[in-house]
């Protein structure tokens, strides 16, 4: 017997969560018929929705002994629910997929097979547009993957989602990675195995509204960058050497000036400029030194990833008692 846990991170899902259940489980019954040592589990995070998520979880939880749950006791962000799910995920293979079915379940058995083919140790979705995105958006993205590449050596590739099929080896490799700055693009290609990449053409959200605005990304670009790359601070560096050098030309330049056609030191308007540059450069490398100061005063703090203030567990044993 073999079991596929999945694992659905929720923020304010409670108008897609049935949607999704439905779905689910409609794909999950094609895929044991046409396996039928297969059975499933459905690893629910509820990440400190405001809405009626929890209530919706506990009623499944009630009606269905497949699906589990884990209540966290805020917002942790979606980083944080994939880790809790891939933690306590308890099937020989391990599904993350979004709640809001843009990770259409339809992939499902075709993952599958990739995976029990023995040739992948992961199936994985693709973007290949981005329609029904905001332009801005999509330009700024690709840029991201653009520069991210250059300046990293693990490879991000464009348009790959969280939505992947996992083999309990790439699962347990992704879990040694204890990291609490976690930038999960990141981790699933640094971790290397097989991937099979499946393209596919974007879907809007089934209901529901996205809780990333353009801010959200653009810090979790960021953090992309500090978390997989220390390219910024050779920038800095460079920065730094670059205009010491300019500085001394420009210095020998004011003496022999001075010397030779006894020119007369001047320029007020320039040495205001220069010393603009030179504070808001030095400003901008120290500002880089602090991001990843920072980072690393975070990781010492060595703070749980997440909390759980609720689980099925804990709601069947009180049902019962
Ligand atoms: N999500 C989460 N915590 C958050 C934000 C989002 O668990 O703080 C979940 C959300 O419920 C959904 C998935 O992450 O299942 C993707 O979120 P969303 O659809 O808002 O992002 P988008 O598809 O626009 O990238
Ligand atoms: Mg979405």
């Amino acid at each position: 017997m073999k079991t596929i846990s999945i694992v659905v991170p929720c923020y304010n899902e409670q108008e897609v969560l049935p949607l999704f259940y439905e779905e689910i489980n409609r794909v999950m019954a094609l895929i044991q018929d046409e396996h039928p040592d297969t059975d499933y589990e459905l690893l629910f995070i509820n990440d400190g929705s405001r809405d009626q998520t929890l209530l919706k979880l506990r009623e499944l939880a009630k009606k269905d002994k497949r699906v589990r749950y884990i209540s966290f006791s805020r917002n942790f962000g979606k980083e944080a629910g994939m880790y809790a799910g891939l933690e306590n995920a308890r099937g020989d293979y391990v599904v993350i997929m979004d709640a809001d079915l843009q990770h259409p379940p339809a992939f499902l058995p075709k993952m599958y097979n990739y995976v029990l083919s023995g040739e992948y140790d992961c199936a994985t979705t693709r973007r290949v547009s981005r329609k029904g995105e905001p332009k801005l958006l999509s330009w700024f993205s690709r840029k991201f993957y653009k520069i991210m590449n250059k300046i990293s050596q693990t490879e991000i590739i464009d348009g790959a989602q969280d939505f992947r099929f996992m083999t309990r080896p790439m699962v347990d490799s992704i879990l040694s990675m204890k990291e609490y700055n976690r930038f999960s693009k990141g981790i699933f290609s640094w971790v290397g195995f097989r991937t099979k990449y499946i393209e596919y053409e974007n879907v809007e959200r089934a209901a529901g509204t996205s809780t990333w605005s353009f801010w959200k990304l653009f810090r979790y670009a960021l953090e992309g960058f500090f978390a997989f790359s220390t390219a910024p601070l050779t920038i800095s560096s460079v920065l730094g050497i670059v205009s010491c050098l300019i500085a001394f030309i420009m210095i020998i330049i004011i003496v022999i000036k001075k010397l030779v056609f006894g020119d007369p030191v001047q320029g007020f308007a320039t040495l205001i400029c220069v010393i603009f540059l030179m504070g808001g450069l030095q400003l901008f490398c120290a500002g880089i030194s602090g991001q990843y100061l920072a980072k690393t005063y975070l990781e010492t703090k060595r703070r749980p990833i997440y909390l759980v203030q609720e689980t099925e567990e804990d709601m069947r044993k009180k049902s019962e008692s």
